[in-house]
């Protein structure tokens, strides 16, 4: 499938063509990973296309910067990037909602492994995108495995942040699940607790209550993880964050996973161990969250910012 395009990017306060939004290829982000990066959707609602979580998105931006200086000294706010981020999407006209990915990542000057001498440059790119785990994901659910490849570690590579180059440990275990067919990889921490997916949260339901890893499992600090603790317990559904091992997943009545880009996709599958189709704790759960996002229920409002 071809990459989706939109009309501009935004680079350092110019629009420019997508096709003319390029960078050096001695920058140093492309050599080492040194970036950060995020995720952002918006949906359709009656009000337009509003965006989910934009400050929680862009203020996690920044934090991912401060872990890596220089890229803490773009001279932007928060409130700054996100009339960016809304200008943007006026301008690529995605009445029906987008993605939209913020990067900071190091300019050209210095090749070296010290980062500190380059300037770093903001990024914003939009672009139209579906399930990210497939089109029937949401109602069929996936297929994961348990990775043979363990999520980064606390002082490997800081799982807090969104850094460009961490993203090497999801893909070396994305696409070994992939090519033993399956939909998505679990990645367990270094001491052999579940962490989460390549680029989700994870959750179980079990006895009628939500399970998900703590953060000092390694997992991010998914903001939509956040928000569906948020309705579950406005559900009266109990949610404990607790480690879990892989036979807690085998052994789940139910497993979903959460993010931006995956939105809140049910398991089926775990190793060969059937826990699927979709539950019924994981469709309650579900379907608020689509309202949430899509601006149906008014208790979520202020979780979303519509683009005039
Ligand atoms: N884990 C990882 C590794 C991710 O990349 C993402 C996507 N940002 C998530 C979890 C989900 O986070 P969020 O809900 O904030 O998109």
């Amino acid at each position: 499938m071809p990459f989706p395009t939109s009309d501009k990017i935004w680079m350092d306060g110019e629009l420019v063509d997508w096709d003319r939004a390029t960078v050096h290829v001695l920058t140093p982000t492309l050599h080492y990973g040194y970036g950060v990066f995020e995720g952002i959707r918006a949906y359709p609602t009656d009000a337009g296309p509003a965006v989910f979580h934009l400050r929680a998105h862009l203020e996690r931006l920044l934090q991912s910067a401060k872990i890596y200086p220089p890229l803490d000294t773009i001279p932007y706010t928060v409130d700054e990037l996100c009339e960016v981020v809304c200008d943007l999407i006026r301008v690529n006209g995605h009445e029906g909602g987008c993605y939209i990915r913020p990067t900071i990542i190091l300019g050209y000057g210095e090749i070296g492994l010290n980062p500190l001498p380059s300037k770093p440059q903001t990024i914003v790119a939009t672009w139209e995108w579906g399930a990210y785990l497939g089109e029937d994901s949401a109602v069929n659910g996936v297929r994961v495995g348990i990775s043979s490849y363990r999520r980064i570690g606390k002082n490997t590579i800081p799982p807090a942040g969104k850094a460009n180059g961490q993203y090497l440990n999801s893909s070396l275990a994305k696409v070994e699940a992939l090519r033993a067919g399956y939909d998505e990889a679990i990645m367990l921490s270094e001491d052999g607790y579940v962490a989460e997916g390549t680029g989700e949260n994870l959750f179980v339901v079990r006895d009628g209550a939500v399970l998900t890893p703590p953060l000092a499992d390694g997992p991010l600090g998914g903001i939509t993880r956040a928000s569906v603790m948020t309705i579950a317990r406005d559900l009266d559904i109990d949610v404990h964050e607790t480690s879990l091992v892989r036979t807690d997943l085998y052994l789940a009545d139910e497993v979903f996973l959460t993010g931006t880009a995956a939105e809140l996709t049910p398991v089926r599958e775990v190793d060969g161990r059937v826990v699927g189709p979709r539950g019924p704790v994981t469709e309650r759960i579900q379907s608020a969250f689509l309202d949430a996002i899509h601006g149906r229920n008014d208790r979520y409002a202020d979780w979303l910012t519509v683009v005039d």
